[in-house]
Parts: structure tokens; sequence; C-alpha cells
């Protein structure tokens, strides 16, 4: 190929120096920023694409199909799935995730309604646009987690139709966890044998697996399907993710489109072959171990952050095992210089593994002179 013009060439330059700028107020979103994969470079050259189900054979050789059960693997074994009776790919992210259960749902139940609470992802209001499904919001706490007493009535009502629940392990906004158990229960109250549970565990999908007592996450707690993003806790330059599911649902669908001639399993067609390999490497770099430590290390700094706040009497919290940080909406300016998304009265900081206590201490000291906040400690 031809040189970048030098034009051109400055003009990626001052990028650069624009993103190394703004990386050193990134504290808002749940995104990790610590890593490099220089052992990924080499593989730019190639037209890889992962199209098609990575556990079949295909006919486009140029794939990461290896690595990408690797991964697959991990996370069966991390989100507690059996191999023999789960199926997994790597998504573009949470939302594709997401869809992807509540699509393995509606074709299991075509005429079932999906729930959701008000503090869910945005994501899924959209998917159930694009799926056609009925849906219904269920109240949320002010804590992040479900209202179960507005989901038992609510699905006292409807009791003839399949629920689709999608329960959320780690709110956008709170870092909440909605109580499997809890919602189980319920269903067993109203005798409803028929259901379908997805779990969006977008961020906490990456930590509870690491913590001594972690809520119940997991396909041992009974999920039909999981979405868990790559880029958010693990880290990634490209956005991607990690969906699960139980295999008599994928196989409803995979037969569905066998009919047409190809085993195509994904939502996708053509699919980023580049993750699976950045995501094989996080895992193979950082280790078990690595991970457990990462996961405590950011915990430790999400309280840092907490007795920061209290030593000017601002209340911060956070829910257990959780980096999502919770406090009083600050100003605009402070909004915008730490590129922080507020919803109504509150914001958030996430202390993913790059958030330095030095940028907890100027993020702090800033909300706090934004309000006239002086030091009471
Ligand atoms: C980030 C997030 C998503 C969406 O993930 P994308 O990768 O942006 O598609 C979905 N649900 C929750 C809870 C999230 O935090």
């Amino acid at each position: 190929m031809p040189p970048l013009p030098p034009a051109a060439a400055e003009r990626l330059d001052a990028f650069l120096g624009e993103m190394e700028r703004l990386s050193e107020t990134f504290i808002g979103y749940p995104c990790s920023q610590d890593y490099d994969y220089p052992e990924i470079t080499p593989f730019l050259r190639f037209a890889l694409n992962n199209v098609g189900d990575p556990f079949a054979d295909s006919i486009y050789r140029e794939n990461t199909f290896a690595f990408e059960r690797e991964v697959v693997a991990f996370f069966q074994k991390h989100l507690r799935a059996s191999e023999d009776d789960t199926w997994g790919y790597i998504t573009a992210g949470g939302t594709e995730g997401n869809l992807y259960g509540l699509y393995l749902a509606r074709e299991r139940f075509p005429d079932g309604v999906v729930y959701y609470s008000e503090h869910t992802h945005y994501s899924a209001a959209k998917i159930v646009r694009v799926l056609g499904a009925r849906s219904i919001m269920i109240r949320g706490s002010d804590n992040g987690e479900m209202d179960y007493n507005d989901l038992y009535e609510t699905l006292r009502l409807y009791r003839d139709v399949p629920p689709i629940i999608l329960a959320n392990i780690g709110t956008t906004m709170h870092g909440a966890v909605d109580s499997i158990p809890r919602i189980r229960e319920i269903l067993k109250d109203l005798a409803i044998t028929r259901s379908y549970l997805h779990a969006d565990a977008a961020l906490s999908g990456m930590l509870l697996p690491w913590v001594e007592d972690p809520q119940p996450f997991g396909f041992d707690a009974g999920l039909d399907s999981i979405a868990v993003s790559g880029h958010k806790f693990i880290g990634s330059p490209m956005p991607c993710g990690i969906a699960l599911a139980r295999r008599t649902h994928v196989d409803r669908v995979a037969r569905s489109v066998e009919y047409v001639g190809c085993m195509d399993t994904t939502i996708a067609g053509s699919r980023n072959a580049l993750s699976p390999l950045v995501l094989w490497s996080a895992i193979q770099r950082r280790g078990e171990d690595g991970l457990r430590r990462r996961v405590a290390d950011a915990i430790a700094m999400a309280d840092y952050a907490i007795a920061q706040f209290a030593r000017y009497g601002i209340a911060a919290w956070r829910h257990k095992n959780s980096v999502t940080v919770v406090f009083p909406r600050p100003t605009d300016g402070v909004i915008a210089r730490w590129q922080i998304a507020p919803s109504r009265d509150i914001a958030h900081i996430i202390t993913m593994p790059h958030v330095t206590r030095d940028m907890v201490d100027r993020l702090v000291a800033d909300t706090a002179e934004s309000l006239g906040l002086t030091k009471q400690s």
C-alpha cells in the first residue's frame, strides 16, 4: 500500500495526542484501558473472518475458530456452564449477546412476553422492538435491583403467557445484581413452569467469577443464556463480548437455518476474528490468579474512592462485589471534564483496572470544589 500522505500522518499524530490526553480522565465508563496486545499486530495483514459457527467446519479457513473455542470454554468454566449442555460464540459486544439470548427465547416461546426492569441497559428496549416481541417493564428499586413485588404482581396477571425474563447481573448505572433465586422463587410460587431466563452480565459477568462470595450469576443458578462484554473488564481495543446459551435453545435455531442450507448459529455473518485473539491473549497473559487479583484490586480502588468522597461529606456507595461507585450528580463541568454518565440525580465512576488513586483524588477534589465543599477530615 502507498504510505500515508504527510498531512494525513499529521492528523493521526494529533489524534493520538488527543486520545492520550482524554485517557487521563477516563473514569466514567466500564472499559479497562490497561492493555497492549502487540502480539496481535502481525495478524492485521490477513483477511481474517470468523464467519459462521466456531464449532463447525468452514470453507473459509482464515479464521480464529480454534482460539474462539478456547475462549468460549474459558467462559463456560467460569460461568458454570457445562461444555456438553451449552454453546457460545464471541459477539460484537453486550448488545449482540442480549439480542442473541432474547432471540433464542422468542424462538422457544413465540408468544412469550419479555420482562425487564427499568434499570436495564437501553439495548433491551431496542431488542424487543427488533424482535417484535411483547414486553413489560418492571419497576426498579432505588438501589438498582428489580422490584420483585412488581414482578410478582405483573406475572400473576399474565400467568397464561410464558415469561422471558431479562435479569441484570450488574446494572449499567448502579452495578446492581437482580436476584436469580428470588426470580425463580416467584415463578415457582405462581406455578409457572414454562419460562426463559436471560442474564445481562455485561460487566459483572467478569467480576463475580473471581470474588469470594458472589451473588448467584451462572448457569448453575438456572440461566438459559447470558451475555458478557469482552471490552469491559478484560479490556479490548475493539468492542466484543461472549454469548452463551443452553444447547437445546441453540439447536432450535440452528435447525431452522439448516433448512435454508447452512449451519448458521450466530447473529452476524462475517464476524471479527481479531477479538477472539485479543481475549485469548488476555486470558493467557493474566491467568486465573491474575484475574482474581485484578478484580480484588478494582474493588479495593472502589472502596478507596468511597472513602475519599466521604472526606468531603459526599455520600458515595457501591453494591457488594461491584466496582461501580454511585455518588450525587456533580455539576455539568465535572461531567464533561471526566466523561461521566449521569442519570437523573446520580452519577457514577467505575474503578476499572487502569483507574489510579491519583485519578480518583483529582476527580473527588474537582467534584467537591464544584459543589463548594471542603475536606472535613
Ligand atoms: C455495556 C452494557 C451493555 C451493552 O454492551 P455493548 O457492548 O455496549 O453493546 C449491556 N448491558 C449492560 C448492563 C452494560 O453495562
